[in-house]
């Protein structure tokens, strides 16, 4: 299976060859001495300066290496963090096999790797000289703490490296993943790599032949797809918790037996609990069902978070912050859903969905909220294909060239129209409210008004969805005069407010009348036990609630990071008592 188009960068330099053509298995290595380096267009591929060579020249190991020597392999975890101090590097995806494809060419005073590096995940791609030159090789562990403590040089590295990150997602490098695209299941798969923010390209069965000579050449039967390939290892359909072990995802099996903390919920929130639990010198463990970053993970840009002028967005977000934790020492473990929690013996018990349990003295609810499904019919059979409730980098990837259509109309739905405009062929927002101010920011209303390919329904709503296998057109009515219109769309990004994730909690803590968690004042207190509750505490003591999920907080990321933080503050006592 070739790659039939190769993206813009490697075009470019395939150009640069002294033969115009793609490389085959081997090829790259043996003619590219003359191979230009890949042009630093986004900041990452910056070249170190001399006094930062210096510092990790004290970390490391110089070495001399000749032509075609490999420096990492596609698949290798703990690899080194290389510097070029002379000669170039070539990054081969698919090395010696028919989809080989240059990735990048990095010369001297360019540094290896990408994010993986700094999560121990697998490399996505080999590294391979292409010239007779030096190194300096210095060990991951040093690399996380020159980062930790040089802020200078680590910004310029996790920087560089989450921007490599995103152009791997844009590029389609990393995992294939080969299924149908009426599969349900390939659709999970694609959504736990995109929320995870793995890279991965997806051959639909439906429309790609070269999916269906892959599948047959491999023997898979149709009942076993979507497959995926990760790291050259096939997986037959494989559950979220199977695919993360492959791609080297913190799995529960990796995580201490005992903690002092456990958070439920790797948000913003959760992800803030983390960050200054474990830097109090807590053992905390961060449960999270479906990926780090929560809602905030699922947006493009988050323009209202204190020191972001032109914004961030909220993959980056929740990255930072995920290494952030992870270098005062927080354990994480995703997939891991919490399915239930109760008090053992003056603990905690949480039990996940697989069975296995985790025992802390206190426990954080930082599980946040997830958004209400459109409740119009036939909503439940699209949801497999082409409902989304979210929209970020891989969603947009999903509607690419595509009418889409967006239900809602406060800050989340405009987030999503400004972001999925540059994306899609149109994007129609069904908004309920005759005014879009009612729930929108100013800010955001004057972005969206002012996008040509943006175009606004107010008081109306989806009452039909229609199509085959697929989303292929909605179904807006006119609330005031009831006239019905048909529109194109083959995605629905739906925003209609969200619900809290409380259903692990059951009857333990103290809930409000809409599902959210009760702390503080607001929780009964418990008769006769004179026990004293802290804000942010629930009913029960020692476990505590904090972002989205606690009745009245802000449900804004700057909120529940500041909430995530004074939390640790009240935990610490309980922990001590505990
Ligand atoms: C599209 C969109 C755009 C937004 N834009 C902005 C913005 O620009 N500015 C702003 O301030 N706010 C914005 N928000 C709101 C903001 O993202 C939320 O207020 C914030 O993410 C809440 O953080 P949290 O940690 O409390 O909960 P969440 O972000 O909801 O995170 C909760 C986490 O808990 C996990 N979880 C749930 N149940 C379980 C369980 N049983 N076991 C294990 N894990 C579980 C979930 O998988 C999730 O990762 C936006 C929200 C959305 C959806």
């Amino acid at each position: 299976m070739m790659w039939r188009q190769p993206p813009a960068a490697t075009l470019d330099l395939m150009r640069s060859r002294p033969r115009d053509e793609h490389p085959g298995p081997g090829v790259v290595s043996e003619s590219a001495v003359d191979i230009e380096e890949t042009p630093d267009l986004q900041g990452a591929y910056p070249r170190l300066a001399e006094a930062h060579l210096t510092t990790l020249a004290g970390l490391g190991r110089r070495r001399a290496v000749r032509s075609e020597e490999i420096l990492f392999r596609e698949g290798e975890r703990d690899c080194d963090f290389f510097v070029i101090l002379a000669g170039k590097v070539a990054l081969i995806e698919g090395r010696g096999t028919l989809e080989e494809r240059l990735i990048g060419v990095h010369g001297r005073g360019r540094f290896l790797g990408e994010l993986g590096l700094l999560t121990d995940e697998g490399s996505f791609y080999t590294a391979i000289t292409v010239q007779p030159g030096e190194v300096l090789a210095v060990p991951a562990e040093r690399l996380k703490e020159i980062i930790a403590r040089d802020s200078a040089l680590g910004d310029l590295i996790v920087r560089a490296y989450l921007t490599r990150r995103a152009i791997l997602i844009d590029l389609g490098a990393g995992l294939r993943i080969i299924g149908s695209r009426y599969s349900p299941d390939t659709r999970r798969v694609r959504e736990f790599a995109a929320r995870n923010r793995v890279p991965y390209r997806w051959l639909d069965l439906e429309t790609d032949p070269a999916a269906e000579t892959f599948v047959a050449q491999a023997g898979v039967a149709a009942g076993d797809t979507p497959i995926v390939i990760v790291h050259g290892r096939l997986l037959r359909n494989p559950g979220n918790a199977e695919l993360a072990a492959a791609i080297g995802l913190p799995v529960p099996a990796t995580s201490p037996a005992g903690s002092d903390l456990v958070v439920v919920g790797a948000g913003p929130a959760g992800l803030s609990a983390a960050v200054y639990g474990a830097s109090e010198g807590l053992r905390v463990l961060v449960l999270d069902g479906t990926a780090t970053g929560g809602q905030a993970g699922t947006t493009s840009r988050i323009e209202n978070y204190l020191g972001f002028p032109a914004g961030i967005s909220g993959a980056e977000l929740a990255e930072r912050a995920m290494l952030q934790a992870r270098k005062f020492g927080a354990q994480f473990a995703v997939p891991a859903e919490a399915g239930s929690v109760r008090r053992d013996d003056g603990q905690y018990v949480v039990t996940l969905d697989d069975g296995t349990s985790v025992t802390a003295g206190a426990v954080v609810a930082a599980s946040g909220a997830r958004y209400r499904r459109l409740q119009v019919p036939r909503a439940h059979y699209f949801e497999q294909m082409s409902i989304y409730y979210a929209a970020s980098q891989a969603e947009a990837l999903m509607c690419r060239g595509d009418p889409v259509v967006i239900v809602g109309g406060g800050n989340s739905a405009g987030q999503a129209a400004v972001f999925l405009s540059r994306h899609a062929s149109g994007v129609t927002m069904v908004v309920r409210e005759p005014d879009l101010s009612e729930y929108m920011s100013r800010y955001l209303i004057d972005q969206v008004e002012r996008i040509a390919n943006v175009h606004i329904m107010l008081g109306t709503e989806i009452r039909e969805l229609l199509g085959d296998r697929a989303l292929e057109a909605v179904t807006v009515e006119d609330r005031r005069s009831g006239a019905r219109r048909t529109l194109k769309a083959r995605a629905l990004f739906v925003f209609v407010g969200v619900s809290p994730c409380t259903g692990w909690l059951a009857d333990l803590v103290d809930l409000d009348g809409h599902g959210f968690v009760r702390t503080g004042h607001d929780a009964p207190s418990a008769p006769g036990t004179g026990w004293q509750r802290s804000a942010l505490e629930t009913s029960q003591p020692g476990m505590f609630a904090v972002g989205d999920v606690r009745s009245g907080s802000a449900k804004r990321v700057a909120a529940a990071v500041g909430e995530g933080a004074m939390v640790i503050r009240l935990a610490l006592d309980r922990v001590r008592q505990a």
